[in-house]
Parts: structure tokens; C-alpha cells; sequence
């Protein structure tokens, strides 16, 4: 029989996902903090509730992706209030490990599986169904829950981390690696400009030696253009950077680079870039390095 699929969170990486799965399987159910965006993929084909009870009482498997663990722990903790046993819950959304153990954890005693499956490729990595899924389990599981079909709708490279909250924690490991560095990258654009440098000429040279990254490509024609619509908002990498800060704290480690990157993401945020694209610390860093005339 065919399950049926509901998702939770209609955002730049929700509503492709849920576009998707439309597409694929011929029918998503969805729900969404505002409204206009269910009517919009209403428009499409999708059903859509008011409600995340119908939602779970709909469904046999259901995606979301909402900003992080604020939104997730209570969305979750109610469709388990309404979930029966065998449902499956697959959480896209970036939150903390420990979060993604204790919902599993809350899940089993419902015989519903919870599975943390953070994502990397932004918005254009779902449309081409292109993206990096970590997820925290192990392939067998996956397989044998059948849901390879669902993450292939929108992924490309699957990897499989083993235990519940792993997917979680590599991928606050490689945000703390990508968005650190967009924050040398900024400092580096900011030294070519006090230098005399063009940004042309920075690209061209950087992107083809050992100073080269893949957030600096990806990000350069937001940057070139001043395009600052989000792609990946910079309220979620503070977010996600103090994921990462707080498991260091956790684990009583010192964590230098991303305390420092962090205050800049900090001050980008008071600077009213928190709605924009993350790219748009780039733009306060280089302006906070314009000398006074
Ligand atoms: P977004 O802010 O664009 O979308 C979130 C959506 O969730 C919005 O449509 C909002 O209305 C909805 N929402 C919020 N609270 C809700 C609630 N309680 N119930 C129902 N809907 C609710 O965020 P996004 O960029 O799509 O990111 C989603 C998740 O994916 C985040 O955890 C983010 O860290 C992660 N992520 C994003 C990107 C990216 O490039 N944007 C890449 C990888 C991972």
C-alpha cells in the first residue's frame, strides 16, 4: 500500500522538499506557521491542514524542516502525541544532538521512529535533488524502513553516522568549518580592498589557489552582486553556531575560532542583516574596515 507523507515547515529548504515530494509520489500533505506558503503549493496539488494532530493522523511518514530547536521539540512532541505506532518522523531541521536523542528517545516508547537527517546544499541542492543528508542511523535501518525513496527525492550523497543526534552533530561540525570561514573570507576581501585589490582580480587569484573554498565560490555572485536575499538566513548560522559552541561547552572544550566567528555573525545580526543571507556578514566586515577619511 502506498504510505502517505506529510511535511512540516515550508521555508526555503521545506517548500522544495515538499514541492518534491509532490512531484515524486503524487500527493504531500502540508502544514506551515503562516499560511500563504501552503497556498501556495496548495496551488500545485498539495493538501494542506491547519493543524499538526490531522497532519500525524494523516500520515505514515512525516518530513520537516523548521529553524531549529525551539520550533522542533514542541512541533515534535505533539505529532507524538498523536502518533501511532510504526510512524515515521524523518527531522531535516539543523538542532542538537542531544535534542535528536531525547525526541528518538520519547518516539520509541511510542514504537514511532525519529530519524535526525540535517542537510547540506541550500535550497538549489533540493530542487536538484542534489543534497548531503547526514543522518543518524544506520543504512540498514533506513533500508529496512524503505526510505530511500524519500531521501533520493531530494539527496544525493547519504551518510549514514550510525546512532541518533551523529547526523546532528557532523553537521554542526561542518556549519562551525563553513561559517568560520566565511568570516576569514570577509576579512580577506576587506585586505584586498584596503590593498587596492578589485574584487575581480581577488576572485579570479583565490578561487584558483590555495586560498580557495567552497562557501567563497559558493557565495560570490550573492557577494559580487550585493545580493543579499537568503539562500541561508543569518539568524540560522547564529544558531547553529551556538549549537556548535554549546556542545564545546558540553564537552569542556575550548573553541577559539568560533567564538570569534560567532561575534561577528552577532554584530552582523545588530546590524539588521539577520533576515538577509549569511553572505551579508561579508558586507559588515568589509565596511567595518573602511578607513575614515
Ligand atoms: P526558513 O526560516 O526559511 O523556514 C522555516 C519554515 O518553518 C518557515 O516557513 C516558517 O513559517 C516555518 N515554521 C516556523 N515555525 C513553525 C512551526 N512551529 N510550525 C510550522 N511551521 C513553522 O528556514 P530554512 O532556511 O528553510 O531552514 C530550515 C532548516 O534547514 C533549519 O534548521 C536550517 O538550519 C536548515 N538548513 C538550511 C539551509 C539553507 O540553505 N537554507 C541549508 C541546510 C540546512
Amino acid at each position: 500500500m502506498e504510505r502517505r507523507i506529510g511535511f512540516i515547515g515550508l521555508g526555503n529548504m521545506g517548500y522544495p522538499m515538499a514541492e518534491n515530494f509532490l512531484k515524486k509520489f503524487g500527493q504531500v500533505m502540508v502544514y506551515n506557521r503562516s499560511q500563504q506558503k501552503c497556498l501556495d503549493l496548495q496551488k500545485e496539488g498539495a493538501s494542506i491542514v491547519s493543524n499538526l494532530k490531522e497532519l500525524m493522523e494523516s500520515n505514515d511518514i512525516i518530513g520537516l524542516s523548521l529553524p531549529g530547536p525551539k520550533q522542533v521539540e514542541p512541533v515534535v512532541e505533539e505529532l507524538l502525541e498523536n502518533g501511532k505506532e510504526g510512524q515515521i518522523i524523518m527531522d531535516f531541521s539543523t538542532i542538537s544532538p542531544a535534542l535528536a536523542v531525547s525526541l528518538s528517545n520519547k518516539a520509541q516508547e511510542k514504537g514511532i521512529h525519529y530519524y535526525d537527517m540535517p542537510v547540506s546544499g541550500g535550497p538549489a541542492g533540493v530542487r536538484n535533488a542534489a543534497l548531503s543528508i547526514m543522518i543518524g542511523a544506520t543504512k540498514d535501518e533506513i533500508e529496512k524502513n524503505d526510505l530511500m525513496p524519500y531521501l533520493e527525492t531530494i539527496g544525493k550523497t547519504f551518510h549514514f553516522i550510525g546512532g541518533r543526534g551523529n547526523g546532528q552533530a557532523i553537521k554542526i561540525i561542518n556549519n562551525y568549518m563553513a561559517f568560520a570561514t566565511q568570516v576569514i573570507n570577509g576579512e580577506a576581501l576587506a585586505m584586498a580592498d584596503a590593498l587596492g585589490i578589485d574584487e575581480d582580480t581577488f576572485y579570479n587569484v583565490v578561487t584558483t589557489s590555495s586560498g580557495n573554498n567552497m562557501i567563497l565560490k559558493g557565495k560570490m555572485n550573492k557577494v559580487k552582486e550585493k545580493d543579499y536575499q537568503p539562500g541561508f538566513a543569518l539568524d540560522l548560522v547564529v544558531k547553529d553556531l551556538e549549537l556548535a559552541r554549546d556542545c564545546c561547552n558540553n564537552l569542556q572544550m575550548p573553541n577559539f575560532t568560533l567564538n570569534t566567528g560567532l561575534q561577528m555573525y552577532r554584530l552582523a545580526q545588530r546590524k539588521g542583516c539577520g533576515a538577509l543571507d549569511s553572505s551579508s556578514v561579508i558586507q559588515v566586515i568589509r565596511d567595518l574596515n573602511k578607513k575614515d577619511e
